[in-house]
This record gives C-alpha cells, sequence and structure tokens, in this order.
C-alpha cells in the first residue's frame, strides 16, 4: 500500500503541495456554495478528506492548508499511517470493518467516528472494544439505500432497532448520524462508462430522501437524541448532496487525484 512517503525532490513536493492546496480549496468553496445554496440552510456540512491509498505526505500537505477531517477504508492503512501525522486530525473510519479489526481500530486515539457501522454484531463488538477510549468514539449507521445486496448496510427498515441498540446498550459509543454509500464507485466497476449514463442526480436524491426519513424515524422514536448527522456525496456528487441535506461530505478523488488500486 501506498503508504509510505515517496522520495520527492524539492520540486515535486512543491508542485504536490501546490496541486493538493488548489484542489482543496476549490472542493471547499464548492461546498461553501452548496450550503449557502440549501434550502434550509441550517446546518453546517463537514468535508471528509478521503486519503485512502495516499501517502501520508498528501494528508500532511491537505493538513497544512487547515482540513482536519479525514477518510480511510483499509484499517491496517490507517493503522499505519495515523501516528505519522499529526494527533489533531480527526479520522474517519468509512470502510467495511471487520469485527476482528476492532480493536486495532479503536486504539488509535484520535479516531473521531466510524462511519460504517453495518451490524447489532459489530456495533456490540466496537462497543467492547472502545471501553478504553477517553470519551465515547462517534458511529454512523451504513444504511443500504439503494437495495443493491453488495453495496453493504443495513436495510432501512432495521435501522431504528440498530440506532435504539447503539443508544441504549452501548455505552462507548454515541451515534452521531447516519451513512450511505449510494452510487456505486466508478473504479470499481469493470466498465467505467457505464455508470456515466446513469441519471445520477436522480439517484443521489432518492438515497437521501431514504437516509432522511430513517432519521425521521429515528428521532420520532427517540427525540431525546436531538439530531442525527447524514453522510452521503463523494466526488462525483458532493454537491448536490449538500444541496439536499448532507451534513457530512467524503470527498477522496477531487482533492488528491485518482486512485490506484492497493
Ligand atoms: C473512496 C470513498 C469515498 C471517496 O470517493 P471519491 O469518489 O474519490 O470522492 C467516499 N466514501 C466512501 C465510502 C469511499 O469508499
Amino acid at each position: 500500500m501506498a503508504t509510505e512517503t515517496p522520495q520527492l525532490t524539492k520540486e515535486e513536493i512543491e508542485r504536490r503541495a501546490r496541486e493538493i492546496r488548489e484542489q482543496l480549496a476549490a472542493v471547499r468553496q464548492g461546498v461553501d456554495n452548496a450550503v449557502r445554496a440549501r434550502n434550509p440552510p441550517s446546518r453546517a456540512t463537514r468535508l471528509v478528506a478521503v486519503s485512502k491509498t495516499k501517502p501520508a505526505s498528501d494528508v500532511q500537505f491537505a493538513y497544512d492548508s487547515g482540513q482536519r477531517h479525514f477518510g480511510e477504508n483499509y484499517v491496517q492503512e490507517l493503522v499505519a499511517k495515523a501516528p505519522q501525522l499529526p494527533r489533531d486530525i480527526q479520522w474517519h473510519f468509512i470502510g467495511h470493518l471487520q469485527s476482528n479489526k476492532c480493536k486495532m481500530l479503536a486504539d488509535i486515539p484520535n479516531l473521531f467516528a466510524v462511519e460504517t457501522v453495518d451490524s447489532l454484531k459489530l456495533a456490540n463488538t466496537l462497543d467492547k472494544a472502545c471501553s478504553h477510549r477517553s470519551s465515547p468514539l462517534g458511529v454512523f449507521i451504513q444504511v443500504n439505500t439503494s437495495g443493491e445486496p453488495q453495496k453493504g448496510g443495513i436495510e432501512p427498515a432495521e435501522v431504528v432497532g440498530v440506532a435504539k441498540h447503539i443508544v441504549e446498550t452501548c455505552k462507548n459509543l454515541r451515534l452521531l448520524g447516519l451513512m450511505t454509500i449510494g452510487l456505486v464507485e466508478r473504479d470499481e466497476l469493470p466498465n467505467p462508462d457505464f455508470v456515466a449514463t446513469w441519471p445520477s442526480r436522480q439517484r443521489t436524491s432518492v438515497a437521501l430522501q431514504c437516509l432522511a426519513s430513517c432519521r425521521e424515524e429515528v428521532l420520532r422514536g427517540m427525540p431525546e437524541i436531538g439530531d442525527l448527522e447524514l453522510s452521503m456525496g463523494m466526488s462525483s456528487d458532493y454537491v448536490h448532496a449538500i444541496e439536499l441535506g448532507s451534513t457530512n461530505v467524503r470527498v477522496g478523488s477531487t482533492i488528491f487525484g485518482a486512485r490506484h488500486r492497493p
């Protein structure tokens, strides 16, 4: 995996730093504009810079431009990167999490949230793994809003039950919100041109409406929670997702460039 900082010349370092600074600034501008265009413009939106497969030096360049929330998909990669980087980074784990990796993840002191809690069993295992943390770990329930089984996530009808379980019995977790992937990732498709023919705006709004109605149901049952975030939107659809009410967007390739599969 490309987590080691590559040997770069001074010029290459400067070029890469500038590239990331400019791309990050453009995405921030896009986020701000979309927040302003939102109706109602009540909630703030957090930008999570997805740094999977990118070297720690890339994360540092974004950090130097003020970015603090970063997302990673692979436990080993995050475990390797986190200690090389500033401790006030807020890490989001956004990949599929296996129970036997919970402990490794929970040992990262500046892990901000696991966005991909997709079963009761995983919630329980993660809860146990977090017993030594100084404060409860933030979690999002991953919801399968597309009906495609390979996407992962809890069925919408089961979200209320899982939310109740986390809030009432997982003392080391704090339910922050609901997350969905929505669109298939371009680079995971055998034929990337195929997805370009899909009505992506429409898919984004269907997924976000599903997520928002899950939130309503959860809050109806447990008004004491106050509010829940919605995590949706990637490079291809973050502007639209924010306009529709997403409060946490996960943007990778638009900031760091295309990924090469590890
Ligand atoms: C990789 C990934 C992202 C970022 O995708 P980009 O298209 O590069 O912005 C967001 N969310 C999840 C769950 C991911 O795996």
